[in-house]
């Protein structure tokens, strides 16, 4: 398979470029697995990210009803088109996935599937706002399956005491049921990367695990709570105002009212805290400007 991948991007004269995350997948059984955790089937409308030389898109165009695949590099463009314009389930989108508009970009697979599956290997460079991206337009979505770093991976399924839960954590866990699938190692992929690598299956819920009052609100009290890991939640978030215009007004002894009302010890920091008592925190916040 390395060669197959060598020997495309020789007779296409394409050398991988490090700076747009080009590690092309090389090892087929990984390609099972992807699919495996996708349970594709005929009905389904399919997006890829950075689908390069097409190694996963031609998994995808097997199992799935309609792909589409984006990619940024006009050379790979090129030989996905190539290598795909026999095939109409195949929709190959040249540009920058942070720049398009996804709205617009699933608005025709809508007609075939309610809701699409993602499924990729994400350029290392930009997996967080990729994922930030599809999570802010979640509904479109049944869930998404990604190659990424394995830092990355065990940030998104870690728990409150953990050395990787972050504001990166509670917002994977806020719209999806996450699971790593595998553990990838750097020879799976033409050039080898320096890290680890894994696969994740995101389950985008039905409803966010937390039912807050004001999700904006959430989200200000999770980053601000996390934006000074190491000071205690208390002084995170009287600092946090400055950052976070919804939390500007409350002052420090609202704060430590409310997180007591709450039970939050004020002592604890955001790393302890978890997805329910954020959601808690962000309501009183709500309630008591409300009330003023
Ligand atoms: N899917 C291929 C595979 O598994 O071998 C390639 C995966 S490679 C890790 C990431 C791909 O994302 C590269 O082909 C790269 O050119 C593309 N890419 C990088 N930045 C991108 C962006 N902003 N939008 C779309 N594609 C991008």
């Amino acid at each position: 398979m390395k060669q197959k991948i060598k020997s495309i991007s020789k007779e296409s004269k394409i050398r991988p470029r490090k700076h747009l995350g080009q590690n092309f997948l090389i090892d087929h059984g990984i390609l099972g697995i992807i699919a495996d955790a996708a349970e594709l089937t005929k009905d389904d409308v399919v997006l890829e990210i950075g689908a390069g030389t097409g190694i996963l898109t031609e998994t995808l165009e097997k199992e799935a009803g309609h792909v589409i695949a984006v990619e940024i590099d006009e050379r790979l463009v090129s030989v996905l088109h190539r290598r795909f314009s026999q095939y109409s389930n195949v929709e190959v989108v040249k540009g920058d996935f942070l720049q398009l508009n996804l709205t617009e970009l699933m608005a025709s697979s809508t007609l075939i599937s309610e809701k699409s599956k993602v499924v990729a290997n994400l350029p290392y460079y930009i997996t967080t706002p990729i994922i930030l991206r599809l999570f802010s337009h979640a509904k479109l979505f049944e869930r998404l399956v990604v190659l990424l770093q394995r830092e990355v991976a065990e940030r998104i399924v870690a728990v409150p005491g953990s050395k990787r839960y972050g504001a990166f954590s509670v917002v994977a866990q806020y719209y999806s049921d996450p699971e790593i699938i595998t553990v990838v190692p750097p020879g799976a992929f033409w050039p080898q990367p320096k890290v680890d690598s894994a696969v994740v299956r995101m389950l985008i819920r039905e409803t966010p695990r937390v039912n807050t009052l004001d999700e904006e609100m959430f989200f200000a009290v999770v980053r601000g709570g996390f934006a000074k890991r190491r000071k205690t939640i208390l002084r995170a978030l009287s600092m946090a105002g400055k950052t976070y215009p919804e939390l500007a007004s409350v002052k420090e002894d609202d704060l430590k009212r409310i997180l007591a009302e709450v039970g939050v010890d004020s002592k604890r920091r955001a790393e302890t805290i978890t997805l329910g008592e954020f959601g808690q925190i962000a309501d009183a916040i709500v309630l008591e400007r409300s009330e003023s």
